[in-house]
């Protein structure tokens, strides 16, 4: 029987012990932490990620300032409103919802938040931080997912981790993640040759491409560790990882589930990172 790594189960934990530092840190500063998340367009998926992570401050105790721009928002409106809110000492996280409408340069905004605002992690200056593994924050689904592994006591030094999918909010920081925990990893991508061969080798499969039920069993090997980062909304209705779960959670050694896997820890990792963008700003403020 294989253990199924709830990310539920983490997140709620989490979110509780964030909660306490949040209450003490109000108490001992005087400051509540505050997280601007800015959405462009009437895309509906992101709407509800906006939702949730508003409520998901509030239930812990932050600040949240939703704002909602119209699909014809000029690049220079929405760079201006961010300028305005790296100046605000209300708001010490500031999120901008991709994707972003077409006519908007989404690296430009990115750019434009402060590092030390840039709870995301997308900033370049915050992107090379975690390459020399000296960082402040840590891109969400990465970090939510080293904390699953973490609570579920899942050794990653010297086991091989391998990686499907390298874009620059999953794939590649998830590399360097379990780089840093001492894992030998291999990312893969559309382009690799014989993806089976990599897959099977994995002790730690972490799996991030968008295309469900994709991972069948005769990708994994007997006993492996199996993350599913894949979202994807089936036509009943249903959430679907990138993981046949039906099939490789029996010979999985331990496996998170969709949903209540990576995706609630994703709005937790933000939660950690606003509160540390707030505890940063005491220390600049003095
Ligand atoms: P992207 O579309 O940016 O990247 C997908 C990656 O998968 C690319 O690197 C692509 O390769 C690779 N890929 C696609 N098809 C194949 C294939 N057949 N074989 C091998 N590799 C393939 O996706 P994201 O990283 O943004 O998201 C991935 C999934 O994770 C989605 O389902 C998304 O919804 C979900 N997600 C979940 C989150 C959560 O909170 N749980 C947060 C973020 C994402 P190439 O580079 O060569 O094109």
């Amino acid at each position: 029987m294989s253990i199924i790594m709830s990310g539920k189960e983490v997140s709620a934990n989490t979110r509780a012990k964030i909660s306490d530092e949040v209450k003490a840190f109000k108490e001992e500063r005087g400051i509540t932490p505050g997280l601007a998340v800015i959405i462009v367009g009437n895309n509906e998926a992101s709407k509800v990620y906006v939702r949730n992570k508003h409520k998901a401050c509030e239930d812990v105790g932050m600040y949240s300032k939703v704002i909602e721009m119209p699909e014809e928002t000029a690049e220079e409106e929405l760079l201006s409103l961010i300028d305005s809110l790296n100046k605000d000492d209300e708001i010490h996280g500031i999120l901008v919802q991709l994707p972003l409408p077409k006519h908007i340069d989404e690296q430009k905004v990115i750019n434009s938040i402060s590092p030390k605002k840039d709870v995301d992690a997308f900033h370049p200056e915050n992107v090379g931080k975690i390459m020399i593994g000296e960082y402040d924050f840590l891109p969400c689904t990465p970090a939510g997912v080293m904390e699953i592994l973490d609570y579920y006591n899942i050794e990653i030094s010297g086991k091989k981790c391998v990686i499907v999918g390298r874009s620059n909010i999953v794939g590649k920081p998830q590399a360097l993640l379990l780089l840093e925990k001492n894992g030998t990893v291999t990312i893969c991508h559309s382009r690799t040759k014989d993806l089976k061969e990599e897959t099977k080798r994995a002790d730690i499969l972490v799996v991030a491409i968008g295309k469900p039920d994709f991972i069948t069993a005769d990708m994994v090997k007997e006993g492996a560790v199996v993350v599913d980062v894949g979202i994807n909304r089936m036509p009943d209705g249903k959430l679907h990882g990138d993981v046949n779960f039906d099939e490789v959670a029996p010979k999985s050694y331990a496996i998170t589930p969709v949903p209540g896997g990576v995706g609630p820890m994703t709005i937790t990792m933000l939660l950690k990172n606003t509160l540390t963008a707030a505890k940063k700003y005491i220390l600049t403020k003095g």
